[in-house]
């Protein structure tokens, strides 16, 4: 297939990869964080990690939509999926995110609730639009990619006089994540996350652009390169990273040019802009509470907000004691320091949110991980 299969050259990756062995110094490490779940997936997918120097080290980062969500967001979305005469509408991955008393959307759905999983925002309209005499919410979450999809919705729900359609929305933001973990004890003062630079998002940057990473570049020293989520991409950025570490650069890279630009989508920013406002804080699963790193719906569409209208309160739940998915989402773990993986935790099992989504950590471990033999990019050709 054109425009996939040319990304997933093995030989031509592992060029890259005996590029990256022969310019990595071998007086220093390379610590770089894949902030995205997609990457993080097709790092363990393609096995990219045997091709790479044992002094150049990846590092998961909090960019898995399903993964970074609170246990009390969950919790509030199955409070709302039990009143009566109410569907709650989500995304397939949010079902099985494990919430507080053992429950979680799925098994919610089991004991009786009316909790449906559609592929889009425009799904939950349509469900709208069939049962006038229900009240349909949409749990909506993501980053800034699924973001114009829900304003859509909520445009088009104005647009169509749907009265019994609302939207519970837990939309993040990638840039304040990245802030975040910069200004984490465990970077700025224990360094314990030893943090050179960030191999960047694919489909957000598609949406925000590339502009919003130079503040990291300029104010933070880190280099950071936007790429792909194709193998070939992910070595590509590790290459340029190497470069501009070995070169004392921290730049704005973009190896992703055949999606994204400075700009990014600014009808969809445009879109984003006219439904939504910051938040002042939202609590993110492993990074606790974060200023300015969410959005909710401004108060001329408070008619599609569920949060206004059901009077949702949150509460923070702690992790299960067991799960190490606070200190994977932050850089300090992986998913094998975690006691319970692939044993008690799996993922017909999870007992954490990194378990769940392909995009987790511990998922994308699990599944390309474990076993012996796991054939390298371009093997399967
Ligand atoms: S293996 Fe399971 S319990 Fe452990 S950190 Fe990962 S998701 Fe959490």
């Amino acid at each position: 297939m054109k425009y996939v299969d040319e990304f997933r050259d093995g030989a031509l990756a592992r060029k890259v990869g005996a590029k990256i062995a022969a310019e990595a110094r071998p007086s220093r490490t390379y610590n770089l964080m894949e902030f995205c779940g997609g990457h993080t997936h097709a790092i363990s997918r393609y096995g990219l990690k045997d091709l790479l120097p044992a002094n150049v080290n990846m590092i998961h980062g909090p960019g898995c939509p399903v993964c970074v969500l609170p246990i009390g967001r969950i919790d509030n979305a199955i409070e709302l999926a039990a009143r009566p005469g109410l569907i709650l509408t989500t995304y397939a991955d949010t079902m099985r995110v494990p919430a507080s008393k053992g429950l979680s959307l799925l098994k919610a759905k089991a004991r009786g609730a009316d909790i449906r999983m559609v592929y889009s925002s425009a799904d939950a309209i349509r469900i709208a639009q069939e049962h006038p005499d229900r009240e349909v919410v949409f749990f909506a979450i993501g980053f800034e990619t699924t973001t114009p999809p829900t304003a859509v919705a909520i445009r088009q729900a104005e647009a169509l006089g749907l009265a019994n359609f609302s939207v519970f929305c837990n939309h993040v933001l990638t840039p304040s994540a990245i802030a975040n973990i910069l200004e984490s004890k465990e970077v700025r003062e224990f360094g314990t996350v030893p943090l050179d630079g960030f191999v960047g998002p694919a489909p957000v940057s598609t949406v925000i652009g590339s502009g919003p990473y130079e503040y990291f570049a300029e104010e933070y020293r880190k280099p950071v390169v936007i790429a792909g989520f194709e193998p070939l991409d992910v070595m590509q950025a590790i290459l340029m990273l190497v470069r501009q570490l070995n070169e004392g650069r921290a730049e704005v890279e973009n190896e992703f040019t055949r999606a994204v630009g400075r700009e990014g989508n600014a009808k969809a920013k445009a879109l984003v802009a006219e439904v939504f406002e910051l938040r002042r804080s939202f609590e993110w699963r492993g990074l606790g509470e974060v200023p300015y790193s969410a959005l909710r719906i401004k108060e001329k569409y408070r008619a599609c907000d569920a949060e206004a209208r059901y009077g949702i309160t949150y509460r923070s739940v702690p992790d299960n004691k067991a799960c190490e998915c606070g200190a994977i989402l932050r850089g300090v773990k992986k998913p094998a320091d975690c006691r319970v993986f692939g044993t008690v935790c799996t993922p017909e099992n999870p007992i954490g949110s990194c378990m769940v989504s392909s995009e987790g950590a511990c998922a994308a471990h699990y599944t390309y991980g474990r076993f012996k033999g796991v054939p390298v990019v371009g093997a399967e050709a």
